[in-house]
C-alpha cells in the first residue's frame, strides 16, 4: 500500500500519526484490516533496510540499517557514547570512523558497517526493501526472504513450497502462510500479548479463538464451509 494512497493516509492518520509504520502500535480498538496489516510487519522487518545518507536520523541500536538481511538489528552490546549512525562517520569527512566502529561492534557487524558506501553528495536516509525488486517490496521477494531465513525449519520449508506451488494469486498464498504459522491477530494471540482481556471467540463465545477455531471449528466458519460445499466432519477437524 502506497503511503500517498487514500488508504495509506487514512491508516497513518488513525494509527501512527506521529511515527513510521514500523513503529506503529496496534491501538485499543483496531479494525480487522489494520490488525492484519500490523501483524504482517514481521515480514517487512526481515527485509526493510535504511539506506544511509547523512545517518543523522538512524538510530544505531533500534533501527534496521545493516545491509545483511538476516542480522536484523545490531546485536553488539549497546554503548552510550554513540546513538545515531552519523556518530560513526568522521566529522566533515565522508568516511566511516573505523577505529570507533571496530571498538564498539562485533567483527561481523563492523565489517558490514565499514562496507556500507557513503555518498559524497548530501542525501536523506531512506527506508528501502533490501530483497530483490530495486528497493520496492514485491510479494515474491518477501516469500524468498522468508524461505532463506536461518530459523526456517525443514517442515516450514516443505509447507511453504507446497503453498507457493498452489495456482492462486500471491496474496492468497501469503495469507495461507500467515494462517498456518498463526501470524493472525486472533483473540488468543492478542490475549497472550495482553492486548485483549480474554481469549474467547467473540462470535460463538464457546471456545478459545485461535487460528484453527476461526477458520475451521467455529460455528460461523463451519457454516461458511458448508455453504461452499467443503464441509468436513467435526471429529476429523479436531
Ligand atoms: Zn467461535
Amino acid at each position: 500500500m502506497s503511503p500517498a494512497s487514500m488508504m495509506g493516509r487514512i491508516f497513518k492518520a488513525e494509527y501512527f500519526p506521529h511515527s513510521g509504520f514500523l513503529y506503529a502500535q496496534l491501538g485499543s480498538n483496531p479494525s480487522l484490516i489494520w490488525r492484519s496489516i500490523w501483524s504482517a510487519r514481521r515480514i517487512l522487518e526481515l527485509g526493510l533496510r535504511w539506506k544511509v545518507g547523512s545517518g543523522v536520523r538512524i538510530n544505531i541500536w533500534n533501527d534496521f540499517w545493516l545491509p545483511d538481511p538476516y542480522l536484523e538489528k545490531i546485536k553488539s552490546a549497546r554503548v552510550s557514547s554513540v546513538e545515531r549512525v552519523s556518530d560513526l562517520i568522521m566529522p566533515n569527512m565522508i568516511v566511516w570512523n573505523e577505529p570507533s566502529i571496530d571498538s564498539i561492534f562485533s567483527p561481523e557487524e563492523a565489517f558490514l558497517i565499514r562496507n556500507i558506501p557513503l555518498s559524497s553528495f548530501p542525501q536523506e536516509n531512506r527506508v528501502v526493501w533490501g530483497g530483490e525488486g530495486l528497493g520496492i517490496y514485491i510479494v515474491r521477494s518477501g516469500y524468498r526472504l522468508l524461505l532463506q531465513a536461518p530459523n526456517f525449519t525443514i517442515r516450514e520449508h516443505t509447507l511453504f513450497k507446497q503453498i507457493w506451488g498452489l495456482s492462486c494469486p500471491p496474496k492468497i498464498k501469503i495469507a495461507l502462510w500467515k494462517f498456518v504459522n498463526a501470524y493472525v491477530p486472533t483473540k488468543s494471540s492478542l490475549y497472550d500479548k495482553r492486548i485483549a482481556s480474554d481469549p474467547i471467540c467473540p462470535r460463538c463465545h464457546l471456545d478459545v479463538e485461535n487460528v484453527n477455531h476461526v477458520f475451521r471449528l467455529c460455528v460461523f466458519a463451519r457454516d461458511v464451509w458448508v455453504a461452499l460445499e467443503y464441509a468436513t466432519p467435526v471429529h476429523v477437524l479436531k
